[in-house]
């Protein structure tokens, strides 16, 4: 391999009519960023002649008319230094139609200064969970080269499926800023976890639509659906899927609960009541459920003394009886969850200590009116895996979305990132 050949290789280069200056290669620095910099010349023996036509035949008729000189290529890094070709393009002079024209080469496209060997390169970094502006820092390229790229990637993201999964979820998330709704709607197909579709609003009129363009053959193929307490959702599955089973799924009814005797507890965190600090800093343990509750005893700082974690959340739940009942209340609600008892369950939400807070009050009467749904989430049994990952991919998502501008960009890299689309 001749040495031009080699760097070629080394730089990833495959166009052999470049060659590399081996004299000038150097080391600098701008603006505080190592640069590797290496001069290269373009050229070979043209064909024909791009304007009118005539074959270099005998090789004279096309004639080599000195360097456009400077163009500046950027290439992807070499080690840990950027790395700059100045390309020097051979131009041509026709003595058939007296015209000149410039060399080109596969390395860049003509009038453009990013080498295609970096537009491959975002496509890929596209593809991991990072900023985009650290692409751009890491690939030394403008945000805004790297938002039109996702302009060009999300204008042919159009996410087509034959059919709809058969057990599905929907969910929400709050959303970009440009969304029509301000939440966005969610389709996890509930057998494999991965997302099926996403939609840039909820609202029943446009859902209706989107399931609309599936065939009523299609829809009524759908068995199970999946989904929180929102009415909107439930009464459009009842509409459109007429054989799917609707669910509630178990994350969203223990949220309720979870939601309900966690603000009886902050409503008790008042300063004038002395187990402030326990109640605000010994939150998790009443939280937790109970059976997971350790009866070791270490020193604790709040009592003074050696005490188990049952015995403190004991202490606790004992200064208020509104809080006793609501965390009894809620224990037997996870619990009965946790041992799939439909009975015991129905039994906590119609027959409730009328001490509870009106928080679980609340809750509960939400049960009572979906219990159908909820003895679903009984009888069918929905990977838990798969449902905790739904939710913590939606918690990430939420955390990702409060970036974009574009809902268009914020999903195509959630479809690149999950290798649903290539770039
Ligand atoms: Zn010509």
């Amino acid at each position: 391999m001749s040495t031009n050949n080699y760097i070629l290789n080394l730089l990833n280069i495959e166009d052999k009519n470049i060659f590399i200056n081996t004299k000038n290669i150097q080391n600098k620095v701008i603006n505080g960023k190592n640069y590797k910099i290496i001069e290269a010349f373009l050229s070979y023996s043209p064909d024909f002649c791009p304007h009118c036509g005539v074959i270099n035949e005998s090789k004279n008729n096309i004639i080599k008319w000195g360097f456009r000189k400077n163009c500046i290529v950027k290439i992807p890094k070499q080690g840990n230094c950027l790395t700059r070709l100045i390309l020097h393009k051979q131009r041509f002079f026709c003595k058939n139609c007296r015209n000149t024209f410039i060399a080109e080469t596969s390395l860049v496209d003509r009038n453009k200064n990013i080498s295609k060997n970096t537009e491959l390169q975002i496509n890929l970094e596209l593809m991991e969970k990072q900023s985009e502006k650290d692409i751009a820092k890491r690939l030394d390229v403008s945000v805004s080269k790297i938002d039109r790229k996702l302009n060009e990637i999300s204008s042919h993201t159009v996410l087509r499926h034959s059919s709809l999964p058969e057990s599905m979820n929907w969910d929400e998330f709050k959303a970009t800023k440009d969304t029509k709704g301000k939440m966005a709607f969610i389709i996890v197909d509930n057998n494999s976890g991965n997302i099926f579709d996403i939609q840039d609003s909820r609202k029943s009129r446009d859902l209706e639509k989107y399931f609309r363009r599936y065939s009523k053959t299609q829809r009524d193929s759908v068995k199970l659906i999946s989904t929180d307490f929102y009415t909107g959702y439930i009464f459009l599955a009842k509409k459109l899927f007429r054989n799917a089973n609707i669910v509630i799924d178990r994350f969203h009814i223990i949220t309720q609960a979870y939601v309900a005797l966690n603000s009886t507890r902050i409503s008790l965190c008042k300063k004038s009541n002395k187990n402030y600090n326990k109640l605000k800093d010994l939150w998790k343990l009443i939280l937790k459920n109970e059976n997971d509750l350790s009866n070791i005893k270490h020193y604790n700082k709040h009592f003074n003394q050696n005490i188990s974690q049952k015995e403190m959340v004991d202490f606790m739940i004992n200064t208020n009886k509104e809080l006793k009942a609501t965390y009894e209340c809620y224990q037997g609600i996870i619990n009965s969850i946790h041992n799939k008892n439909f009975q015991k369950f129905k039994n906590i939400i119609f027959h409730p200590n009328q001490n509870i807070s009106s928080k679980m009050k609340q809750a509960l009467r939400l049960y009572r009116e979906n219990i159908k749904y909820i003895e679903n989430s009984f009888k069918y049994d929905i990977n838990n895996g798969i449902i905790e990952g739904t939710n913590n991919l939606i918690k990430t998502l939420k955390r990702i979305a409060f970036g974009y501008k574009k809902f268009d960009h914020f999903i195509s890299r959630i479809f690149l990132i999950k290798g649903i689309i290539k770039g």
